[in-house]
């Protein structure tokens, strides 16, 4: 027996009202209600006082509706219940992870992965059902839990009989055992972005549900592999150039390669080691928007040097030998 109605609501009464009370609230309501007495209340109305009356005025069938009231206010807050619910209808999500180089995210290359999943059986359309039927589970109204006052307390408990989906098949498809899944394998392309972050969701590309429904999403996790001297923030490129001493004193030109494009940066006269320089829109392209490349200088001490270059240091060494006397 399924109530749809609240009855002490109709009754205008709390739920821990006495026999006296019902009885009290019912006559007071079925005079101002009765179509000959007030023809301009609905008569549904008095119908439906009459109604509640009929069920809170006997016994039996006050502490069954009372019953059912109690186990409806208990699934309204457990949890569980919803989700297992909603897990009947729509798929688990499926993770995958893939690897990809920094250079992919800056080129804005594709990349195919083949994507491993339960999907919905051919035979049955995903229903499970040879007849492509499902008839709503008795034992559970469909609701997939059973009201098992220990389950509430536990916080919901999946039905025996239809293992939580609400339904089973009528006749079970013989290719999934009724479950509605057959494993398939494809190829998916994702396009990369430099906006691209550690995870790409792909809607309705996870796991079929068992009984039919909706698929879960695919989770595509990007292993992105650290460049040894480039970074990425949003559209710009950060990188390090080393200098050697000359060059940090004197300044200098240098070409690099910058993912495949060559750029000449000036390096000032006399730059501090760390010393950050900007070259604007030599960063990433993307839409109509330009990034920057953004350059540290690392000064390097050469790890090899000539008997020439030597002998330079050697002057230099005496200069400043010769400064540090007179200062
Ligand atoms: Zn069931
Ligand atoms: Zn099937």
């Amino acid at each position: 027996m399924v109530y749809e109605k609240d009855y002490y609501t109709i009754l205008g009464i709390s739920p821990d009202a006495s026999k006296e009370e019902i009885r009290r609230a019912y006559r007071h309501l079925v005079l101002q209600c009765h179509p000959d007495k007030n023809p301009e209340i609905p008569s549904g109305r008095f119908n439906e006082v009459t109604e509640a009356y009929k069920i809170l005025s006997n016994d039996q069938k006050k502490s069954k509706y009372d019953y059912t009231l109690r186990m409806s206010e208990a699934f309204k807050g457990t949890p569980e219940t919803t989700s297992d619910r909603s897990r009947s209808r729509i798929g688990p999500d499926l993770k995958i992870s893939i690897n990809v180089e920094l250079e992919d995210l800056i080129r804005q290359n594709k990349k195919t992965v083949v994507i491993k999943r339960k999907g919905a059986c051919k035979e049955c359309a995903g229903t499970g059902s040879k007849n492509k039927k499902r008839s709503k589970c008795l034992t559970c109204s469909g609701k997939g839990v059973v009201p098992d006052l220990m389950s509430i307390i536990f916080g919901g408990n999946k039905c025996p009989h239809c293992g939580g989906i609400g339904s089973y098949p009528d006749r079970e498809c013989k290719a999934c055992c009724g479950t509605g899944q057959a494993e398939e394998s494809f190829r998916k392309t994702i396009q990369l972005t430099p906006h691209t972050k550690n995870c790409i969701v792909l809607q309705k590309l996870g796991n079929y549900p068992v009984g039919g429904g909706t698929p879960g999403n695919l989770i595509v996790g990007l292993n992105i592999k650290e460049h040894p001297v480039y970074s990425l923030r949003s559209l710009n490129i950060w990188g390090n150039l080393e200098i050697s001493p000359a060059q940090a004193i004197l300044g200098d030109s240098m070409e690099i390669d910058v993912f495949g494009k060559k750029e000449v940066v000036v390096i000032p006269i006399n730059v501090k080691d760390k010393m950050i320089i900007k070259k604007e829109g030599a960063g990433i392209s993307y839409g109509d928007r330009k990034g920057d490349l953004i350059l540290r200088f690392n000064m390097r001490l050469p790890s090899e040097v000539s008997s020439e270059e030597i002998e330079l240091y050697r002057k230099i060494l005496d200069i400043e030998g010769g400064k540090r006397k007179h200062g």
